[in-house]
C-alpha cells in the first residue's frame, strides 16, 4: 500500500520534471542578435559560455601538443584573430575571444569553443598561403561562437538529461538542489572536448565568416582557397572539424561562393587585402 501510493507520487513528480524540460527547451527560443536567428540556448547564458570554455581551453590545448613555440606564428594568429573580431559585427557580442596556435605538427584542424576559446593547429596554418585565408578560417571558429552553436548543442543536452533525470531521479539530492545542475555542466564540459555541430551549423558558420572578413577588410575569396587546400589535405585519416559532416567540399564551396555574391551583388572591391 505505502509502496504503490510512493509509486504513484514518484510519477508524478517524473512527469512534472519531463515536462519543466521540455517546456525550458521549447519556450526559450530567443533571437540571435547578429545572426538574426531564432535559437533555442535555454537557460544557458553567456556569462556561462565564457566560464565552460575557459575551464576545458587547457586540456584541449594539452590534447594537441600544447601551445606552438614559435613566437612569430603565434602573433600572426593572434592579430588576424583579433583583427576579424575587432572590424566585424562580431566585436558586438559579449564574449572574450582568445586565439591558440596548437603545436600539433600532424593534425590538419581549427575549432571553437563556447565563449570565444579558439583554436588553429600549426599543421593547418602551414597549408594557409597569406593572412585573408588565415582570417578565413578564424572568422569561421568565431562564427561558431556568434551563432551560439555549442550554446544550443549544450541546452539539447540538458533537455536530454532532464527527460533522463525524470527516469533517475532517485539520485536527486532534494536537500541539495544545485546537485543535478553541477553534474550537468560536469558532463557539458566533457562534451566541449568533441564537440561536432551538424550541416547546417557548418553552412551558417561558413556564411558568416565570409561577412566577418569581408567587414575587416580580407578578400572573401581567400576562403574559396582555404576548401581547396583541405580537400588537398583530408584525404584520410582523421577528419577535421573543418569537415564536419561535409561530405562534399564542391558543394561547400559552391554555397561560400553564394554568400559571396550575396555580401557583393556588385562584385569583390578590389582594395580588400587578398
Ligand atoms: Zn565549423
Amino acid at each position: 500500500m505505502g509502496n504503490r501510493s510512493r509509486g504513484g507520487f514518484g510519477l508524478l513528480i517524473a512527469v512534472a520534471i519531463a515536462l519543466f524540460s521540455l517546456f525550458r527547451y521549447f519556450g526559450s527560443s530567443q533571437v540571435n542578435e547578429v545572426t538574426g536567428e531564432k535559437q533555442r540556448v535555454g537557460n544557458v547564458t553567456p556569462e556561462q559560455e565564457i566560464a565552460l570554455g575557459l575551464q576545458a581551453e587547457p586540456q584541449i590545448t594539452q590534447q594537441y601538443g600544447g601551445e606552438s613555440s614559435d613566437p612569430r606564428l603565434r602573433g600572426i594568429v593572434e592579430s588576424v584573430g583579433q583583427r576579424v573580431v575587432a572590424q566585424s559585427e562580431a566585436s558586438k557580442t559579449p564574449y572574450r575571444y582568445e586565439f591558440h596556435l596548437l603545436a600539433d605538427d600532424k593534425t590538419v584542424n581549427a575549432f571553437a569553443l563556447p565563449g570565444g576559446q579558439i583554436f588553429i593547429t600549426q599543421a593547418l596554418l602551414r597549408q594557409l598561403k597569406s593572412e585573408a585565408q588565415v582570417a578565413g578560417v578564424l572568422g569561421h571558429e568565431v562564427a561558431h561562437v556568434v551563432a551560439r552553436h555549442g550554446a544550443e548543442h549544450i541546452a539539447k543536452q540538458e533537455l536530454t538529461q532532464g527527460l533522463t533525470g525524470a527516469a533517475v531521479m532517485a539520485t536527486y539530492d532534494p536537500n541539495n538542489p544545485s546537485s543535478r545542475g553541477s553534474a550537468a555542466v560536469i558532463a557539458a564540459v566533457g562534451q566541449l572536448v568533441n564537440l561536432k555541430y551538424g550541416r547546417e551549423d557548418e553552412l551558417e558558420s561558413d556564411r558568416l565568416g565570409v561577412r566577418f572578413m569581408s567587414e575587416s577588410g580580407y578578400d572573401p575569396r581567400a576562403m574559396i582557397r582555404v576548401m581547396e587546400v583541405l580537400k588537398a589535405a583530408g584525404g584520410g585519416g582523421r577528419q577535421p572539424e573543418f569537415f564536419a559532416s561535409h561530405p562534399n567540399p564542391e558543394n561547400r564551396i559552391g554555397k561560400i561562393k553564394e554568400a559571396i555574391a550575396k555580401e557583393f551583388p556588385d562584385g569583390v572591391p578590389g582594395n580588400l587585402q587578398p
